[in-house]
């Protein structure tokens, strides 16, 4: 089918990307939903900081490839064995889990090994792209799958294990949020941090996912503290229930200390920053995802004398099928309040100047709808 989709052309276009434009919105066609695939009709997707680091070199893609990974959409049809209905409501993750390789039964500690090949290729799990276009040059090419998921688009073919059901209470810009930000700052918390009841909870770093994180953190009853650069992210802390918000400096000299700290902005200084404010005893989780070429500078002797503990998480330690149910519920009772993580809504057109109001800090989620 014909579907109109945003599409990356290269991966070394200097900022501003307004100018320099390496995102092209047009025609693709979509090949039909194979063996246990679905095809969904978009309805929201977020661009996220991932999205921002295929686009400026930070984590090398092959190209082009058709990006978006935190969406919501309807099941339009299904391919053969594929057990959701039409009509079907489904949050898109970007972390398919196929439930059988060795790095599956780590209760999500670990990616699954056959999704991130895929992945890593810009292919579906169940292997090939579904995405074809007309390239500048006139000749039919192949593009590339984002993460198994390609949500900036009409229209979208992932595989069933990308997906997770969702009720129709819930609305297309909450079960979008849901996908990346929630599943990866939430699970950093719940999955990863495993505060105790009373403990104090700090994130350092407040973009999409580590907002995210503050809200989980709040729900779950906890004292937070949200460390950033950027006072207006502050002030949306606090009024998200943060009991604290104060830049990174002010965090380390005013000597504020947390038993989970939750590093969330992708950065080695905010790493030292997460590490320097946790307490003896406590954990440091590290979520963010820096330059691969980065280097943090840390004290061996307070690990060993202080008792610490330093965790990655790596996509929050998710399990999609098993945590996007229990956010829901928090949703549904009122306490994660995920519209308030929505900074603009925009069209695909608009992508290449919301890239560079999430590289300048300004935006949060900046929500592309259909
Ligand atoms: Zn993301
Ligand atoms: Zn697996």
């Amino acid at each position: 089918m014909r579907i109109t989709g945003a599409v990356l052309e290269r991966c070394d276009a200097p900022a501003p990307y307004a100018e320099s434009r390496p995102v092209t919105v047009g025609p693709l066609e979509l090949g039909p939903p194979r063996a246990g695939e679905v095809l969904v009709r978009i309805e929201a997707a977020g661009l996220c900081h991932s999205d921002l680091s295929v686009v400026d070199g930070n984590r090398v893609r092959p190209v082009p490839m058709l990006l978006g990974h935190e969406a919501a959409g309807i099941v339009e049809s299904v391919g053969p064995g594929a057990r959701l209905a039409i009509g079907q409501r489904v949050v898109m993750t970007f972390l398919p889990r196929c439930g059988e390789c060795a790095e599956c039964a780590t209760d999500g500690r670990l990616p699954c090994s056959v999704g991130s090949a895929a992945n890593g290729a810009g292919t579906l799990v169940g292997g090939g792209r579904r995405l074809t276009r007309v390239a500048p040059s006139g000749e039919a090419q192949e593009v590339h799958h984002h993460l198994g998921v390609s949500a900036f688009a009409s229209h979208a073919v992932v595989s069933e294990t990308s997906v997770v059901p969702v009720d129709d209470d819930v609305p297309p810009d909450v079960a979008a949020l849901l996908g990346c930000a929630v599943l990866t700052g939430g699970g950093a918390v719940v999955n990863a941090g495993r505060p105790a009841p009373g403990d104090r909870v700090a994130v350092v770093g407040l973009g999409g996912v580590g907002m995210a994180a503050l809200l989980m953190a709040v729900a779950l009853g906890h004292e937070v503290i949200g460390v950033d650069a950027v006072p207006a992210k502050l002030e949306l802390a606090r009024e998200l229930g943060a009991a604290t918000a104060v830049g990174p400096q002010e965090a380390v000299e005013q000597g504020l200390r947390a038993p989970v700290v939750i590093e969330a902005a992708g950065s080695a200084r905010a790493f030292e920053t997460a590490y320097a404010i946790t307490a003896p005893g406590g954990t440091t989780v590290t979520v963010g995802l820096p330059h691969p070429d980065a280097r943090a500078s840390i004290s061996p002797l307070s690990l060993t004398a202080e008792a610490r503990t330093v965790v990655g998480s790596y996509l929050g330690s998710a399990v999609p099928s098993r945590d996007i149910p229990r956010y829901v519920e928090l949703w549904r009772a009122g306490r994660l309040p995920l519209d308030r993580l929505v900074s603009d809504r925009i069209a695909l057109d608009d992508l290449p100047a919301a890239l560079d109001r999430l590289a300048s800090g300004e935006a949060l989620r900046q929500l592309v709808t259909f």
